[in-house]
């Protein structure tokens, strides 16, 4: 009796999930045959043109790290030319536009709160050159991929439903997000979230496929976040010459204490997860003892509970690494001070795939190749570590290079990405009068 009872335990969730799946895929597919959703798609196919020349105005406009505030001004701008009037920038710098649904205070039971978003920084210093220039069909732009085309499909996206005057079940914000890269440390995403709790799913647009990708007919869209901790440590002491104070402790050797108790690890291959310290420094020259030593140790995981135990593991070496260089010379004069230096959230093992499902059934109406469902960093990682259902999606076109001074895009079936955002948002905050929300108003 056990093994088919084993075998129905591992059938059954994977039949309802395929189940679900299909289900979403055909309720995206009855929304696309509504006159207006059709007017919405046509009109996207019209504003393509449209798009590209605001991609490039938009990336002419710098948005160095920390210094997003000309470009925030001019998105919030965009949208209430697009037709939005409640267009505010919060505290962190974020754009926020609202479009309230029907649902909105008419006692509905179920009107969520979905958030489509793109970032508004980019990666490049200030003072870079931000001209775009092109050749051979290809526009080369610092940024221009990343995240200017997200930007562009939300506005695109925006003049569609006015323009085909869909009215929504939940509310839907239009959002430009500021500190999506590197330091930024998704400080505008997170914010968000600490505002307003009341967010019940999250759409990022960044990135678009690459040639590869789209020859292989391989899109790829990002449905689980690889959370990441990075800790920098400092290891200081009294210093002292190599021979006349030979019996002090050392900061050197309580930093290479530590990285070999680090070196040993063993975390899982699955879920993915990762260490690294990737820069060590200290010291002053080889006849003295080291006063001072600083690492900075990288951990990542496609799991939230296996990064927090790896993060305890790590930290526990560094303080334990202290403790041994003291011992051996019976001192206390070994101390260590850490900082965390960056904090991206992990999914946790949440179960709400009702974003992913509706993306998915989104291409398919489409009449496009299902996307790979990729791990990745993105502004996403913020609510699926909250267990709140989000992804990361393209935002059409091709390109590569993102994050290097050869960045560049080209304009091939860009309308797809604003489409497939559309249909995803439709589904997920439902049409007023036709379908209801996939979303869960939490
Ligand atoms: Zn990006």
């Amino acid at each position: 009796m056990k093994r088919p009872i084993r075998l129905a335990a591992l059938l059954l969730p994977a039949m309802l999930w395929h189940t679900t799946v299909q289900a979403a895929d055909a309720a995206v597919s009855r929304l696309k045959r509504q006159p207006a959703v059709k007017a919405a798609l046509q009109f996207l196919r019209d504003d393509d043109a449209r798009t590209l020349e605001e991609q490039i105005a938009i990336t002419q406009i710098p948005a160095p790290p920390f210094k997003e505030s000309v470009r925030a001004q001019d998105f919030a701008e965009r949208l209430r030319a697009a037709g939005l009037t409640d267009v505010s920038i919060d505290a962190a710098g974020n754009v926020i536009g609202k479009r309230n649904g029907v649902g909105q205070g008419k006692g509905e039971s179920n009107a969520p709160l979905l958030v489509i978003s793109a970032h508004l920084d980019t990666v490049f210093a200030e003072g870079s050159d931000v001209t775009v220039t092109q050749k051979d069909g290809r526009h080369f732009g610092l940024g221009i991929i990343d995240d200017s085309r997200g930007l562009v499909a939300l506005l695109s996206v925006l003049r569609a439903m006015e323009h085909a005057k869909l009215r929504t079940v939940g509310d839907v914000w239009f959002v430009g997000t500021v500190g999506e890269e590197a330091l930024g440390n998704l400080r505008g995403v997170k914010a968000l979230f600490a505002e307003h709790p009341g967010i019940d799913g999250f759409i990022s647009v960044d990135g678009v496929d690459t040639p590869e990708q789209a020859r292989a007919g391989k899109p790829g869209i990002v449905t689980q976040a690889t959370g990441s901790r990075r800790w920098e440590a400092t290891f200081t002491g009294p210093g002292g010459h190599s021979f006349g104070n030979f019996g002090n402790p050392s900061a050197v050797h309580a930093l290479g204490r530590a990285v070999a108790g680090i070196a040993e690890l063993r975390p899982p291959a699955d879920p993915k997860t990762t260490f690294n310290v990737g820069v060590v420094s200290g010291g002053t020259g080889v006849t003295a003892i080291a006063a001072q030593a600083t690492l900075q140790v990288d951990m990542r995981s496609n799991d939230a509970d296996e990064l927090r135990a790896l993060e305890r593991r790590v930290l526990d070496i560094i303080d334990h690494a202290v403790e041994a260089e003291n011992a051996r010379w019976s001192s206390t004069a070994v101390r260590v001070e850490r900082r965390l230096v960056g904090d991206r959230p992990a999914s946790t093992r949440n179960t709400d795939r009702s974003v992913s499902d509706a993306a998915v059934g989104a291409y398919v109406a489409l009449g496009l190749a299902k996307p790979e469902l990729d791990f990745a960093s993105t502004d996403a990682n913020v609510p699926l570590g909250l267990g709140i259902p989000a992804a990361t999606l393209n935002g059409g076109g091709i390109g590569d290079k993102a994050h290097s001074p050869d960045e560049w895009y080209e304009h091939v079936n860009a309308w797809q990405g604003p489409q497939i955002l559309l249909l995803t948002t439709l589904r997920l905050a439902g049409v007023a009068g036709h379908s209801k929300p996939a979303l869960v108003d939490r």
